[in-house]
């Protein structure tokens, strides 16, 4: 047995029942033999084994009231995983399904994502597995402020910066700051994501979704290709798909369906975003009232069915293993040949596999195609401690910068170790070349 499969076993046998944990070790670790094979003093270290143990687990209870007088008691945790390069950063996500197991695997993912940004932040994740979904706003804020009288003790600007994910946007980012501010008495930025007034940075909300464009597009160019016509695919209608959507449509590629957990939609005319946004971002309501809106557009129950249509660039972005083998066997058949991956481990192993093997699939992983929100919010987190506010156009600059130079790092690191195209290894292993350097820098911790 390897020290990598040797890793993981005993990682399988120490953390039973964390299956989302145990996908994403296996999808890193197995791509990183090439590495550890380079390095075998990692093994003396054990490195890999302090790697995959986060430094500390946080959990805790979230009590609070709601608009009928009951008392409701949520999980709350946070997960500090590395803080080899930085800070830890990663975002807080809200959401029924959430448990230790969803937050490890995000948190492992992040130390790699947030080590491709070039930029110093370590890996983080937290959240609850409280559904903001038909809450009403004094609820929400009172699970948010009941969140951050316990978060606070835990985080800071200069230790843990939290932001947010599925079920956080800014009106909670902005309940959590505001009890921040209140217990610690101190305005800093301890949160990203925050609204414009109270030190947040422009193009933080787009920043995902574009980043995700920036790079595929960038793919595109170096095989002559570009984003004009191609009839494109986003799943999901939250903050990553709708800025997906918006910055593929601006580079003329014409988007047909988006769903939310319900069902999707397609529009072979091309979606309208104007009314998605309106549904979505203001009225907060389901994705289904797009097709009473608009004519030609139709609705689906379930959302598996939006991998059948065909497309040519598929932007997964609404959750995890949205993508089976099965749908993903399906969209190679009907000839997709770009896959940018905009949520957090949309693809399942098997249908990773199945990308992979498709030669004419360009597959762009999450941690590499999604890293342009995290990328912004140390950006946001670079102008807080210098007390700055830098244009849109700087942020976007700086945003597709960072971008193009991932993709090219992911795709340098991937032909350095003989697997040209290959860029779940190329993301893994440049993430992680990094990280491992600075965790053996620091000596045993
Ligand atoms: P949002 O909560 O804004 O949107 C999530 C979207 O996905 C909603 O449309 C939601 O539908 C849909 N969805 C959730 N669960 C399912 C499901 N089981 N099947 C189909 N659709 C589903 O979250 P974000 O857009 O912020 O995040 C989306 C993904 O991107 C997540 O994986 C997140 O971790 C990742 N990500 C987000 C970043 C960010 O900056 N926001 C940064 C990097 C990654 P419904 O409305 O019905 O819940």
């Amino acid at each position: 047995m390897s020290y990598v499969e040797r890793v993981l076993d005993d990682l399988k046998k120490r953390n039973p029942n964390e299956k989302e944990f145990h996908q994403a070790a296996t999808e890193i670790l197995l791509t990183l033999e090439p590495v550890i094979s380079a390095h075998p003093e990692y093994e003396k270290a054990a490195l890999l084994e302090r790697f995959t143990e986060p430094e500390r687990v946080v959990m805790f209870r979230v009590a609070w009231v709601d608009d009928n007088g009951n008392v409701q008691v949520n999980k709350g945790y946070r997960v500090q995983f590395n803080s080899a390069i930085g800070p830890y950063k990663g975002g807080l996500r809200f959401h029924p399904s959430v448990n230790l197991s969803v937050i490890k695997f995000l948190g492992l993912e992040q130390i790699l994502k947030n080590s491709l940004t070039g930029l110093p932040i370590g890996g983080g994740k937290g959240g609850s597995d409280f559904d903001p979904k038909g809450k009403s706003d004094r609820e929400i804020m009172a699970f948010c402020q009941s969140f951050m009288t316990e978060l606070y003790r835990h985080i800071g600007a200069d230790t843990d910066v939290p932001a947010g994910d599925i079920g956080v946007g800014a009106r909670e980012v902005g309940y959590l700051f505001g009890q921040y501010k209140r217990i610690r008495n101190e305005h800093v930025g301890v949160l990203t994501g925050r609204g414009l007034s109270y030190g947040g940075s422009l193009m933080r909300k787009e920043a995902t979704g574009y980043g995700l464009i920036y790079m595929t597009n960038e793919a595109m160019k170096q095989r002559g290709y570009d984003f004009k016509d191609k009839t494109t695919v986003v799943s999901g209608s939250g903050n990553v798909a709708i800025y997906a959507c918006e910055k593929a449509q601006q580079m003329g590629a014409k988007v047909v369906a988006m769903c939310d957990s319900n069902g999707y939609i397609y529009d072979e005319n091309g979606i309208d975003l104007a009314v998605v946004k309106q549904i979505k971002e203001v009225e907060r309501g389901r994705i289904k009232e797009y097709a009473n809106r608009v004519n030609g557009a139709k609705y689906n129950e379930g959302c598996k069915g939006i991998w059948s249509i065909p497309c040519d660039v598929a932007l997964p972005c609404a959750t995890q293993n949205e993508i089976d083998g099965e749908s993903a066997a399906m969209l190679v058949k009907n000839g997709v040949k770009y896959v940018g991956e905009g949520a957090n481990m949309p693809s399942t192993l098997e249908a990773i596999e199945i990308f992979q093997k498709a030669s004419d699939v360009v597959f762009l992983p999450a941690k590499a195609a999604n890293a342009g929100g995290v990328a912004t919010s140390a950006l946001e987190m670079a102008q807080s401690s210098g007390r700055l506010f830098w244009s849109a156009e700087e942020v976007d600059n700086k945003l597709k910068t960072i971008m193009v130079n991932i993709y090219h790092n992911i795709d340098n690191a991937a032909k350095k170790y003989g697997f040209a195209g290959n860029y779940v290894m190329g993301a893994n292993i440049a993430g992680f070349e990094k990280v491992a350097e600075a965790m053996m820098a620091h000596g045993i911790v």
